[in-house]
C-alpha cells in the first residue's frame, strides 16, 4: 500500500509526486499513455513557479536548456509595441526576475528523472485511471491499489473529476486556437522572445521557444478545423501576421479549445484535484500550468504532513481554499482580461486600453505593481494569506 497515489504523469502530477517523495512519501503514479506525452501546450514560466521547483533541483535543470525572457510587449497589429516590460523592476522581490521559456514536454522528462532518485516513488504507464472506492482509512484503486489518498491530476477531462461528481463551472469560449511552431526568428522584426498583439480579428501570442518560435491566433467559430491547418492557410496566416520573402518553416501546428472553468469541489474524502483537473482557463498570460504547479507544491507540502501525522487533515481543506481562491480571484479574470484586451474591437475602448497601459509603463510604482501581479507573484501572496 502507498500512502499517496496520484493519477496523471503530466507536469501537475509529476511535481505533486516530487514534492511528497521529497518528504519521504510513498508515492505511486498512474499514466494511462505508454510513455511521457509530448505536450506542444504550455511553454512559458512564472518567476514563483521558479521558486517553487528550485528546491528540488528542476529550476536549475531547467536553465540548462531553456530561454530566460527578462522584457515583454503589447503590441498593437497596425501601431508596433504599445508598452514594453522589464522585470528587471521586482528583481527585489524574486531571484527569477524573468519568464521562463521552456516545452512543458521538456518539463516532464525533467521532474520524472528527478522523481527517480527517489526509491519509495514509482510511475506506471499503460495505467488509466477508471474508479476508486474509499472508506475511513484506505482509497482503493481500479480494484487492485490500496492508498490513503488519491490525488486527480488526470488534466481538463478528469476521470478523478467525474467519479467526485462535482460540478465543472463556467464556460467554453467559441474561438478555439491555433498554435504555429516556425524556425523563423521574429526578433529581427523588433519583437522581444515574448509579446501579445491586439487585433480585433487576429491577435496574436507570441513566444520564442529554444530552437524555434511559437505563435498562437484565435480561430473564429465559422472556419473549420482542418482548412485552417492545411499548409496555404498556415503560410497566409503567417504572411499576413510578418511578411517574409521566403516560405515560413512549420514543424508544428495545432488546435486547441478553450475554456474557463473551475471545480466547485477540489476535495471529497481521501480524494483530491490539481492543475487542470480542478480548473481549465485561456492560455494568453500564460497561467495554466504554472496554477497548476502552484497547487502541486502546496498540496505536496500539505500532504507530507498529514501523511507524516503532523498535521491534521483540516490542512488539506486549507488548500483548496487558497488554491481555489487564487485561481477564481486571479487566473480566470486575468485570463479573460487578457483575451478582452487583445481582441477589442470598439476603436475608442482600444484606445483607451492602450493609453491606460502607457500611462503604467510610465510610472515606476505602477509598473511595479503591474508586473507584480502579472507574474503571479501578487496571486502567490493572495493564497498565503487565506486561512
Ligand atoms: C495552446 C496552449 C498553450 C498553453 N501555454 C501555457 C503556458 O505558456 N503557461 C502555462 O502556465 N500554461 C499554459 N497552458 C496550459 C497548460 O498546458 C496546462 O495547464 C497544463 O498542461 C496542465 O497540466 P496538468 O498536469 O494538470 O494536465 P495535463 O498536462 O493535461 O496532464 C494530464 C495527464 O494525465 C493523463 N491522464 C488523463 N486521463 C487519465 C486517466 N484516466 N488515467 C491515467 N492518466 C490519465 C494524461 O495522459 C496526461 O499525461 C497552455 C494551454 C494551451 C491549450
Amino acid at each position: 500500500m502507498t500512502e499517496v497515489l496520484v493519477v496523471g504523469a503530466g507536469p501537475v502530477g509529476l511535481a505533486t509526486a516530487l514534492s511528497l517523495a521529497h518528504q519521504g512519501v510513498s508515492v505511486r503514479v498512474i499514466e494511462a499513455a505508454p510513455r511521457l506525452t509530448e505536450d506542444h501546450r504550455a511553454g512559458s514560466f512564472h518567476p514563483p513557479t521558479l521558486e517553487m521547483l528550485a528546491p528540488f533541483g528542476v529550476t536549475e535543470a531547467m536553465h540548462r536548456i531553456g530561454i530566460k525572457v527578462p522584457r515583454w510587449q503589447i503590441r498593437d497589429r497596425r501601431e508596433g509595441v504599445i508598452v514594453e516590460w522589464d522585470l528587471g523592476l521586482v528583481a527585489d522581490e524574486t531571484p527569477f526576475p524573468y519568464r521562463f521559456h521552456l516545452e512543458q514536454y521538456k518539463l516532464t522528462p525533467i521532474l520524472m528523472e528527478k522523481l527517480k532518485a527517489f526509491p519509495h516513488a514509482s510511475v506506471h504507464f499503460g495505467e488509466e485511471f477508471e474508479d476508486a472506492i474509499q472508506d475511513g482509512q484506505t482509497v482503493t484503486v481500479n480494484g487492485k491499489y490500496k492508498t490513503s489518498w488519491l490525488v486527480g491530476c488526470d488534466g481538463g477531462r478528469s476521470a478523478v473529476r467525474k467519479l467526485i461528481g462535482t460540478e465543472f463551472e463556467g464556460f467554453t469560449w467559441p474561438e478555439r486556437f491555433i498554435v504555429i511552431g516556425t524556425l523563423a526568428d521574429f526578433a529581427p522584426h523588433g519583437f522581444t522572445s515574448n509579446a501579445y498583439v491586439a487585433d480585433p480579428r487576429e491577435w496574436a501570442a507570441v513566444f520564442h521557444m529554444p530552437g524555434l518560435w511559437r505563435l498562437a491566433f484565435p480561430v473564429h467559430e465559422e472556419e473549420d478545423e482542418a482548412e485552417v491547418l492545411m499548409e496555404a492557410a498556415v503560410e497566409a496566416r503567417m504572411q499576413r501576421f510578418v511578411a517574409r520573402p521566403g516560405r515560413y518553416e512549420v514543424p508544428h501546428k495545432g488546435i486547441y479549445r478553450v475554456h474557463q472553468r473551475v471545480a466547485t469541489r477540489w476535495r471529497a474524502g481521501r480524494i483530491l484535484l490539481a492543475g487542470d483537473a480542478a480548473h481549465l482557463n485561456n492560455p494568453l498570460g500564460a497561467l495554466g500550468l504554472n496554477g497548476g504547479l502552484h497547487d502541486a507544491i502546496l498540496l505536496g507540502e500539505y500532504l507530507g504532513k498529514v501523511c507524516r501525522g503532523e498535521a491534521d487533515e483540516g490542512l488539506l481543506d486549507r488548500y483548496v481554499r487558497q488554491r481555489r481562491t487564487a485561481n477564481i480571484e486571479f487566473v480566470q479574470t486575468q485570463s479573460i482580461s487578457n483575451k478582452r484586451l487583445l481582441e477589442e474591437a470598439d476603436p475608442g475602448k482600444r484606445q483607451e486600453n492602450f493609453d491606460n497601459l502607457r500611462r503604467i509603463a510610465d510610472d515606476r510604482n505602477l509598473a511595479r505593481d503591474f508586473l507584480v501581479r502579472s507574474s503571479m507573484i501578487w496571486s502567490v501572496r493572495l493564497a498565503a494569506e487565506v486561512t
